[in-house]
C-alpha cells in the first residue's frame, strides 16, 4: 500500500520537461492545429509521460503549460475536429455543467478541411470524437452545437443507439 506521503509533491514542470514536452508538437501558426508526434491512444489523442506520470493526455497538458491550471472537475475539449491538436487556442476547459457554447461558436471547427463539409452528415470520424468528448465530460450540449446535430441525437450516439456498427466499447 502506498502511503499518501510518498506521493510526487511537485506541481509545477521544470523549464527542461517543458521544452520536451513542446518540442514532441509540430508547433504551427496561431490558427493551425499543431499536431502531437509522438504516441497517440486509441481515439487519437497525444499520450506522454510527463512529470513521473504515464500516459497523459498531451492536449491537456499543452493546455495546463499555456493557462497555468485546468480548474478542479474540468476537462479539456477541442474546438477544432482534432483530437490530436495540442494548439493551446483551441483547448478549451469544460465541464458537463458549463456553458460554453461561446466558446465552441467562435472557434468552430477551424481545421475541418474538405469532405464532410456537410454539417448534417456526421462521419465515422465524428461519431468516435462524439464518444470520446462525452467519455472526457463534454456537455450534450456542446457536443451538439459543435456537431450542428441535437442533443438527442448525441446521447445516442455515445449510448451506441446511433452508429451501433461503429460502437466499441
Ligand atoms: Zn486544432
Amino acid at each position: 500500500m502506498a502511503t499518501p506521503k510518498k506521493r510526487r509533491g511537485r506541481s509545477h514542470p521544470t523549464i527542461k520537461e517543458q521544452v520536451v514536452f513542446w518540442n514532441k508538437i509540430d508547433i504551427r501558426s496561431n490558427n493551425d492545429c499543431w499536431p502531437w508526434r509522438r504516441y497517440r491512444n486509441r481515439d487519437g489523442y497525444g499520450s506522454t509521460g510527463f512529470m513521473g506520470r504515464k500516459g497523459r493526455l498531451a492536449h491537456r497538458i499543452a493546455y495546463l503549460l499555456w493557462h497555468g491550471h485546468v480548474g478542479r472537475n474540468k476537462f479539456v475539449c477541442h474546438t477544432c475536429d482534432n483530437p490530436a491538436c495540442c494548439n493551446p487556442l483551441h483547448l478549451f476547459a469544460g465541464s458537463p455543467r458549463d456553458n460554453q457554447l461561446d466558446s465552441v461558436a467562435k472557434g468552430r471547427r477551424p481545421c475541418q478541411q474538405g469532405e464532410a463539409n456537410n454539417n448534417h452528415m456526421l462521419t465515422e470520424n465524428d461519431v468516435r470524437i462524439i464518444r470520446t468528448m462525452r467519455r472526457d465530460g463534454c456537455s450534450l450540449e456542446m457536443i451538439a452545437n459543435k456537431f450542428d446535430t441535437t442533443t438527442g441525437h448525441v446521447s445516442r450516439i455515445a449510448l451506441g443507439q446511433a452508429w451501433s456498427h461503429s460502437y466499441e466499447n
